[in-house]
Order: structure tokens, then sequence, then C-alpha cells
């Protein structure tokens, strides 16, 4: 494994200065020294291309961020700068999009479980809503909702970790495509159609499978009942690569293909022209974001395997135990040198599964070493936890040799805060 086949998996900005990792212009190690670790660094050009890339590929389309990959006021008023909406999923991710300056029109609200408070809120600031059932409809209607485009799964299988897969058939998520032309019958003022499809997907075929299905279901609603859609909301999805073997997705041919595919499908069925929206999360964010740990123990088990222990682990990264997500990482100021060995990364835990790399190659790594895990932008901070009373890490956002703090580390005061 090579360095540049690494080095691609971070942000855009970095590079190896005499063998130092450098993000947005500045040493990992110096912000690992200046802010302590563990620590989530967010390259801001990075963030911006990614916007971008939907933007350029897709013009005519409304790209909407999906929030709960890293709910941040700075990273979404940057999103919101380059003309992205928010996605969001409850009343927390809601506030937070508002801190940020998004407006109603601006944010989609989601979720297979709204509360009266959550339908009551999107209400009044006036935002589309995804509704998710039959039961919904109506509780949407009484709250006062007036824009709402109902959730459909289409039954298609993903090819991603069962947990994030969305629109299989038994999907927890919106309603079988029989059930939605009842609802469209019940309620001829929803607006359109939403659907998405599961996460980490790396190659368009599903989506574009999905883009195909929805056109044909407009279709036959159309001539079953009468009803239009006027805007489809045709999900996120994309992946983003964490492992140097893993395919390197394009946000371009992406977001391109789909929104080609579906004004094809839609042409093809003689549907009226419609507002198509995408909700991209992790790929938006995902790359752009690094985690610095410092190394402390490193030993050998009984079967050899080496391990290097970090001062993080499953509670700022959950995903390779949620999903067996699959990860890499360099010692941040010998990013040159030659590695000696196959290494495994674990966290500070009391849980053997609190491993967040399996395996990986590395120079012989030594304790105050900062270690750099690449890719990890995207629900990590989000799925972050108190496990073991760890604090919550900082993330600093970093751009032309300056960096930021945008979320500070927890305290311990901060968890006496909660208790009586
Ligand atoms: C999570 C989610 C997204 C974003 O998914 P990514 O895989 O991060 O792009 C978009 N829409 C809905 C409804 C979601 O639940």
């Amino acid at each position: 494994m090579s360095n540049t086949e690494v080095l691609s998996l971070f942000p855009e900005t970095a590079a190896s200065l005499g063998g130092r990792l450098s993000i947005g212009g500045v040493a990992a190690s110096e912000l690992a020294a200046t802010y302590g670790t563990p620590l989530l660094v967010y390259d801001e050009a990075t963030i911006r291309s990614s916007a971008r890339a939907y933007r350029a590929a897709a013009p005519n389309v409304h790209i909407h961020f999906g929030s709960k990959a890293f709910p941040n006021v700075e990273v979404l008023r940057i999103l919101r700068e380059e003309g992205i909406g928010a996605d969001v999923a409850s009343l927390g991710e809601l506030a937070f999009a508002q801190r940020a300056g998004y407006t109603g029109a601006e944010i989609v609200v989601h979720g297979n479980n709204k509360s009266d408070a959550e339908l009551a809120a999107a209400a009044a600031v006036g935002a589309l809503v995804a509704i998710d059932s039959l039961e919904e409809l109506d509780r949407a209607k009484a709250a006062g909702i007036e824009r709402g485009i109902l959730r459909i799964t289409p039954g298609i299988d993903a090819d991603t970790h069962e947990a994030i897969r969305t629109a299989h058939h038994g999907s927890k998520f919106g309603v079988p495509p029989e059930v939605a032309l009842d609802a469209i019958r019940h309620a001829p003022w929803l607006e359109g159609l939403h659907t998405h499809i599961g996460s980490q997907l790396f190659d368009a075929g599903a989506a574009l499978m999905t883009a195909d299905w929805i056109a044909a279901f407009a279709a036959r609603a159309r001539t079953e009942t009468g009803w239009t859609p006027k805007t489809i909301d045709i999900g996120g999805g994309l992946g983003v690569a964490t492992a140097p073997e893993d395919p390197r997705p394009s946000i371009h041919d992406f977001a391109g293909q789909v929104a080609a595919e579906l004004e094809r499908a839609w042409a093809e069925h003689g549907l009226p022209p419609v507002a198509v929206m995408m909700e991209p999360g992790r790929s938006l964010v995902g790359r752009a974001g690094v985690t610095l740990y410092s190394v402390g123990t490193v030993k050998q088990a009984a079967d050899g395997t080496t391990y290097v222990a970090v001062d993080g682990g499953m509670s700022d990264n959950p995903r390779r135990a949620l999903y067996q997500a699959r990860y890499t990482a360099v010692l941040a100021d010998r990013v040159d040198d030659e590695t000696v060995g196959r290494f495994t990364v674990a966290g500070k835990h009391c849980e053997s599964g609190d491993v967040l790399i399996d395996r990986v190659e590395l120079p012989e790594p030594h304790r105050g070493d900062v270690l750099a895990v690449p890719a990890t932008g995207a629900y990590t901070l989000s799925m972050a936890s108190n496990y073991n009373a760890l604090l919550r890490p900082a993330a600093v956002l970093v751009a032309d040799g300056h960096a930021r703090l945008i979320r500070r580390r927890e305290t311990l005061d901060d968890l006496f805060a909660l208790e009586s």
C-alpha cells in the first residue's frame, strides 16, 4: 500500500511535507498538540468542493445535507453558503439547522416516528416533511403541515451493510407501494414522493434502479389516482472510501447519472416536469474529516497480534463495531517512513470489540505518536457517546494554514451537569 494511495483517502488539501501530514496547510501533529486528542479535523476546502461537485453535476437538483452525518453549526453554515439545504430528523437537528441560518423552505424533516412536537416544529417553520406512514398523514395535516412528500420503500436491496439498507421489503422506513396509492387517494395534498435506499453505496446501480422505479410508480399513481408528483426526493447514500482497497466513488458521476436517469425515465413515462431533490450526508463531509489520536500502550497478544491502543475508540467512532467499517491510518509525523509490520488499532474502552482498525501497516509506533485516521468526517462524532465516561472530542476546521475550533471538547463538568 503506497503513500499516495493512503493519502488519497485524506482531504483534498492533505499532503506529506517532509514526512509530516498537513491538512489545510496545518501540520496534524501541531493540531493535536494545540487542541488535544482525540480530535476531529475538518478541511473546509473538501467540504466546499464536495458541495460544488453535487451542484455542478446536477445543477437543477436541490441538494440537501443529511445533517445526521455531522450536525455542526459551522459546517451547516458552510454548506448553506454553497447552496445546500438541510435534511433533519429530530428537534435537535432542526435546531442545529436553524442556528446555522436555515429557514423552513430550505429544510426537509424526516423520521419514521415523528413526535407531535416534531410535527408542530416542522409546521411552525414551514418545512417540507417526508411523511413516513398512513397514520402520520393525518397527524401531519392536523399539525398544520402544508408541504408533504410520501416516503416509499420500493423493495430494492442496496448492496451495503444490512444496518444501513433502508428500502428493502420489511424496512421500518416509509410505506410499500400499495399503501402509498391509498395514501395518495386519501391525501391528494401530498406534493411528491421520497425514497432513500441506503448508505455507503459505492456505485450508482441501485440509485439508477430507484430512479426508474420511482418514475414507473409515479406513472402508475397518475393512471390509477389522477395524482402527479411535483417533487421527487431520491435520497442520499453515496459512499466514501475509508480503506485503500475501497473503490473511489465520484460525486460528479453519481449525481450526474442519477439526475439524468430520472429525467430520462420521467420523459419515457410522459410525466410533466418535476422538481428533484437529493440528500447526501456522508459524501459531503466524510472525506473532509480526519481523526487524530495519541498512541498509548503498544503490546503483543499471545496470538501475535500487536495492539496499538489509542486515547479514544468506539465512543468517538462506533462504525467498526456497528457496521464492520474498515479504516486505515498513518503516523502523522512519519508518513513517509517504511512500515515495519501490521498492527491492530484498539480503543481504550472496556470491550474487546473496541477495535478501530483490524489491520494497518505502520512504522514502529511509540507512545505519544499521533495517529491520523482518514475519512472519518461522517457518522463518527455524530454517533459519539460518553461510554466509560469518556469526554467527546473537539472538532476544528482548517483552511489556508489556519485552524479554528468548531466544537469544543467536553469536560467533566459537562458530564456532571446532567447529574442530580
Ligand atoms: C441518512 C439519510 C440520508 C443521508 O444518507 P448518506 O448515506 O449519508 O448520504 C438521506 N436521507 C435520509 C432519509 C436519510 O435517512
